[in-house]
């Protein structure tokens, strides 16, 4: 990994957990490419965000011990333009979206639970375009296609599931606290 990405990533984020097995096998830090930096700069502060949990991408390049705790994953990141997993035209394969679990200690936090909180906090990604609902996981991308996405609002998060638009969420700002007595 380059410096500069190193810095962006903070060592947050490593490209086993971003693209499968086979890319990383052929390009080794070279992969890093076909990762978009916006999508880094998301994925860093999602770690962030649950910086006290664990955010679980892909899975391969961890213990054996990890993969049967938390699950044996390949494509949760980059996706080959080829796979046969997911949607054909999905922003995993343009190198655009992530799925994640989140884990405190030895609980799985339930992907609704991780989505309200997301939700309450949108203000603090600016790049997230688009959030999967109705899933047992969490995918989050940064992807805006009105030609692919009908219904999709520049500045605002698209929520979708496999049937397509479901809404969309500003991101508002947090409210400034009251503080003090009234
Ligand atoms: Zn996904």
């Amino acid at each position: 990994m380059d410096e500069h990405l190193h810095r962006r990533t903070k060592g947050l984020l490593q490209i086993t957990e971003m693209v499968p097995p086979e890319i990383y096998n052929e390009l080794g830090e070279k992969a890093w490419d076909a990762i978009h930096p916006e999508l880094v700069s998301l994925v860093c502060q999602i770690k962030d965000f649950f910086k006290d949990k664990q955010v679980i991408i892909n899975t391969w390049a961890s213990s054996t011990s990890d993969q049967r705790k938390y699950g044996y994953f390949t494509e949760r990141g980059y996706r080959n333009p080829e796979s046969t997993t997911g949607a054909k035209n999905s922003a995993h394969k343009k190198g655009k979206a992530f799925d994640f679990d989140v884990w405190e200690g030895s609980r799985r936090i339930d992907s609704d639970n991780v989505r309200k909180q997301l939700m309450n906090h949108l203000y603090l990604f600016p790049s997230l375009k688009a959030m999967e609902i109705k899933v047992n996981w969490t995918h989050l991308d940064i992807m805006f296609d009105q030609s692919l996405r009908s219904g999709q609002i520049a500045g605002e998060v698209y929520l979708f599931d496999t049937h397509g638009f479901c809404g969309s969420i500003p991101k508002t700002s947090p409210r400034t606290p009251i503080t003090g007595g009234i």
